[in-house]
């Protein structure tokens, strides 16, 4: 058995789906890259566009010295069902388990630890699951794991999207795999049509400042009024444009956990410490409990329920969080516009954000 071979078996043990074996050669989307950066396609993401940051994604080499090789690894999560019922939110698909931040890197180092037991000698290696500067699909795609579609995710004809990636950085000579060659996307256009912000750009990129991925979470401030509706019930996250894609349709997999958690009960009732204890363990965490509950304000507000209105009222006049005050006022004035509240809130609210959002929703109506 070669080596490759082994360690491909030792992967699959480990539950990976996929794996294969590239080059550390300078990835040929770069270009692309760069011209997305200097369109501020980034949005706020400002560490994507250091310079370190840069010279990291051009070279792989750089990441570790003797660099000779690259695992790309891929390991299937199981997609989201669509709906929630009012008063809840949708989390996506990724979210719903252990953070993959920390179950993967413990599953890339045993393959390591395996690795340099098989081989009776020292490997120096570093392993990557989101936590280092790469242009993972394209050394996916290199790799042989699959090709990058429509909606820029890599895509398995047997897997198809639902999938982690994650990489280990070799000084060992192996011998490459085959890059994915073909392109089964044709001339669907799903993904596109099923974006509710249209921010799939032609070029397989997306204009991050319009993707609700990046809008709740990455996004720290207030979300710009005119994409809030897009927003609709999704309060982590979003899989649309996965969900429409017909290569995913295929895959027989049971379903995530259906976790829609009862966004009236956390604005009230929600503290940093309770946030913590019930999304530490999650990918949740980064939106941070006050993200979160902007999040779950907007959910509301484009639900216009009235039965959320207590829940709206106790943010807008108890959270300590002004963006939280700020999207509850929004929200209140989406179910119940010019509602008293919010002209009684201007009376004692210094914010400006927050006094903003009132006067606006006073407005309305
Ligand atoms: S995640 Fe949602 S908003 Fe972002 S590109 Fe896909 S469908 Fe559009
Ligand atoms: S929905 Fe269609 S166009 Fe979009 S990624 Fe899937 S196959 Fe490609």
């Amino acid at each position: 058995m070669t080596i490759e071979t082994w360690i491909k078996a030792e992967a699959e043990s480990l539950g990976f789906a996929l794996c294969g074996i590239t080059t550390p050669e300078p990835p040929n989307s770069l270009p692309t890259y760069l011209e997305w950066l200097a369109a501020g396609r980034h949005a706020n993401m400002a560490y994507l566009a250091t310079p370190q940051a840069i010279a990291l994604r051009a070279d792989p080499r750089q990441l570790l010295p003797n660099c000779q090789s690259i695992l790309v690894l891929a390991m299937p999560y199981p997609p989201a069902t669509a709906n929630c019922p009012t008063g809840h939110g949708q989390i996506a698909a990724y979210a719903r388990a252990e953070d993959y931040h920390s179950h993967l890197p413990k599953l890339l180092n045993q393959l390591l630890d395996h690795l340099r037991e098989h081989l009776g000698q020292a490997v120096s290696a570093r392993v990557c699951t989101d936590s280092a500067p790469l242009l993972e699909r394209e050394l996916a795609q290199r790799a042989g794991l699959g090709w990058i579609g429509r909606n820029t995710c890599l895509i398995h004809p047997q897997y198809g999207s639902y999938l982690l990636l994650a990489e280990i950085l070799l000084d060992l000579p192996l011998q490459p795999d085959s890059p994915f060659k073909a392109e089964y996307c044709g001339t669907c256009q799903r993904c596109l049509q099923a974006c509710p912000t249209a921010c799939i750009l032609p070029n397989r990129t997306l204009d991050a400042s319009r993707c609700l991925s990046y809008l709740t979470i990455e996004n720290k401030g207030p979300i710009p009024t005119d994409l809030r509706s897009a927003i609709a019930d999704h309060v982590f996250g979003c899989d649309l444009c996965q969900q429409a894609c017909p290569w995913n349709r295929r895959i027989a997999t049971a379903a995530s956990p259906n976790i829609s958690p009862d966004l009236r009960q956390d604005l009230q009732t929600l503290t940093t410490q309770t946030f913590k204890q019930r999304w530490g363990h999650s990918a949740l965490e980064r939106s941070r409990r006050r993200g979160y509950l902007r999040n779950a304000a907007i959910v509301l507000g484009n639900q216009q329920d009235p039965n959320a209105l207590p829940a709206l009222l106790h943010a807008l006049q108890h959270d300590p969080e002004p963006l939280v005050r700020a999207h509850a006022a929004w929200a209140i004035a989406q179910i119940s516009p010019a509602h008293p509240a919010l002209t009684q809130a201007l009376q004692t609210e210094s914010d400006p954000l927050v006094r903003a959002e009132l006067i606006q929703g006073n407005q309305t109506g």
